[in-house]
């Protein structure tokens, strides 16, 4: 009976997931149409109309993309790796993004190991989502402060701007599906974040004032406590933990 709810609940989640996607998609589907039936009643090609034509294709692209995401899980192999490289492979990947935008990355990392089991990629993807919330929360720019801790059973991953912020009451509802504060956002970065740090067993926290800046914490179980996330996830639990 419970397994049955639990499925029940599983698929109204996927339900609902899937009725956003479809509806996220049709609205620039439907400015396509219109533009491209405007064109054929007008016999010309727009060249405003051409590039909106554009922008509306890239964003259909960009929600497709982050959805394959997520469809990709059963491809995920586990190894062991440094947080630490994995950290510095991305803020490489990300540093011209960075430089366009004026941000900087600073880095205090701890000078121990921190050997994790982890889906390479899909660790890489959360970094990248998150640091470029982080970018796009400061538009004149400005530091971007990476700490990386560690102790026993846990490795922590802290990255903290000096942006917009984010309003309390929204804190909560970031990392359900197309939730989001800008005008071209997707609101899907962090559900993917999310789903892939609970798949991890670790969590996300989020901190943030309006104004002054966001820090999202990333909690990570160290590769001696492997197969301790749920201890882990229950010493830490607490309101705004996801
Ligand atoms: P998107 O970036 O496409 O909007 P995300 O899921 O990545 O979608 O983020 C959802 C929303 O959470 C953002 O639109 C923004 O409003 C808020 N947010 C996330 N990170 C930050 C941050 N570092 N500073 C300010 N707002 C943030
Ligand atoms: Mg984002």
């Amino acid at each position: 009976m419970e397994e049955l709810l639990r499925r029940s609940e599983k698929l109204t989640t996927v339900g609902q997931l899937a009725a956003g996607v479809a509806h996220e998609i049709r609205n620039p589907l439907t400015t396509l149409r219109g533009f491209l039936q405007l064109q054929l009643k007008n016999r010309t090609g727009n060249a405003e109309h051409t590039s909106l034509m554009l922008s509306e294709l890239d964003r259909i692209n960009l929600i497709v993309s982050e959805f394959l995401i997520l469809a990709k899980p059963q491809a995920t192999q586990f190894t062991v790796k440094d947080v630490k490289q994995v950290l510095r492979d991305v803020l490489l990947f990300l540093d011209s993004e960075a430089n366009l935008h004026n941000a900087e990355f600073l880095t205090v990392f701890t000078e121990e190991p921190c050997q994790i089991s982890c889906e390479e990629n899909q660790l890489k993807q959360v970094f990248i989502n998150v640091l470029k919330n982080a970018i796009e929360a400061m538009p004149s720019g400005g530091p971007i402060y990476i700490r990386l801790k560690r102790n026993t059973s846990h490795i922590t991953i802290e990255i903290a701007d000096e942006g917009i912020g984010i309003p309390e009451e929204m804190i909560p509802q970031i990392g359900s599906p197309f939730v989001t504060g800008k005008e071209s956002g997707t609101g899907l970065g962090m559900m993917v974040s999310q789903r892939i740090i609970q798949s991890h067993h670790g969590m996300i926290d989020i901190q943030s004032q309006v104004n002054a800046g966001t820090t999202v914490t990333i909690t990570l179980p160290t590769l001696k406590d492997e197969g301790d996330g749920g201890i882990l996830v229950e010493k830490a639990g607490a309101a705004g933990l996801y």
